[in-house]
């Protein structure tokens, strides 16, 4: 194989972690290819709006993700759309990323897959999928003007999206198992005001009911179970990592987090990973940026002292 075909990095998933990374390693010199299964920009899209991304004060989940993929092939990263299958160490020292559409060699890898929503596993929630259950209020909210829905979840997603649904449907109904929200104290405020929006606590989907669309969630509220009529239901329950590929490399947490060191480094000398599929506390746009940084920064150290 010709050295011309080897890329200094790699970045498996364009999130805004992904492509600062690309963004600083292209920048730096370096042959950059970045591999994505969907669009670039990951859990933005699902985003109506982003409100704490510094230098925007307020800008659609879709718009900042163009305007950070533009930039981030700017300086010749280049990328492709694919499902990176499996990443292997060769005894050579080089990575071999494969993917659905072809396999790829590189120095160094930075994964940045992010977290995939997690479903209730509730009976009718795969069934309606698309015909009233969404995992997204922003691609899927205008489907249900003055519509009843409801939202699952007690999270920052949940609580921001009921928000913006309040908006578009004639009433919200928030279901959240326990009896306090973890979400911000800002967004718990906005939806204890909205009029529009109905919280209950304490309470869980057990079943999502209609004939050809949804018509009716059963709740479940303590010992109550009893049905509510609604045409909508978004499910925000968390998120879980994307990284079942990386599973025979043996750098996985418990919960499936990638563990790194503090240059985002694995255990597996090369291969580092920022953004959502790391296990700490705050998942914001704003760390995941700062760790892409830090790990092409890494990789500059990395390549010089391995060639
Ligand atoms: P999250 O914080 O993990 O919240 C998930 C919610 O779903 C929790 O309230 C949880 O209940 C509930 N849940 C989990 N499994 C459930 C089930 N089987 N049935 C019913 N409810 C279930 O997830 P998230 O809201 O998607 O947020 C993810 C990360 O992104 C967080 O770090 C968050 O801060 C960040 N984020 C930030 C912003 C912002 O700053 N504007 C916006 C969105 C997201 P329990 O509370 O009982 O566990």
């Amino acid at each position: 194989m010709p050295m011309t075909d080897v890329y200094d990095v790699i970045i498996v998933g364009a999130g805004p972690g992904g492509m600062t990374a690309a963004l600083y390693a292209s920048r730096a010199g370096f042959k950059t290819l970045m591999i994505e299964k969907e669009l670039p920009g990951g859990q933005m899209n699902n985003t109506a709006l982003v409100e704490n991304f510094i230098g925007f004060p307020s800008i659609t989940g879709s718009q900042l993700s163009r305007k950070m993929y533009e930039h981030a092939t700017a300086f010749g990263a280049e990328d492709v759309t694919a499902l990176v299958q499996t990443i292997e160490k060769l005894p050579n020292e080089l990575f071999l990323v494969k993917t659905d559409g072809g396999d790829y060699h590189t120095r160094t890898v930075i994964v940045a897959t992010g977290t995939q929503n997690r479903m209730l596993e509730v009976p009718g929630e795969t069934d309606f999928a698309g015909m009233g259950v969404s995992y997204c209020a922003i691609c899927d909210g205008p489907f249900f003007r003055d519509q009843r829905v409801a939202v699952v979840g007690g999270g920052d997603s949940a609580l921001e999206e009921a928000s913006y649904l309040a908006n578009i449907a004639s009433e919200v109904h928030l279901l959240h198992r326990r009896d306090t929200f973890r979400a911000k104290p800002y967004l718990q405020e906005e939806v204890k005001q909205n009029a529009k929006i109905t919280i209950h606590y304490n309470t869980s989907i057990t079943e999502i009911m209609g004939s050809h669309e949804v018509e009716e969630v059963t709740l479940q509220e303590g010992s109550l179970k009893r049905g509510l009529s609604v045409e909508g239901v978004f499910i925000y329950a968390g998120q879980i990592p994307q990284t079942s590929f990386l599973q025979p490399l043996g750098i996985l947490d418990e919960q499936g987090y990638v563990k790194v060191d503090e240059r985002y480094e694995t255990t597996v000398s090369g291969l580092f990973a920022v953004g959502d599929i790391l296990p700490k506390a705050i998942r914001q746009i704003a760390n995941a940026v700062g760790e892409g940084a830090v790990a092409a920064q890494s990789i500059t150290a990395y390549v010089k002292v391995n060639n």
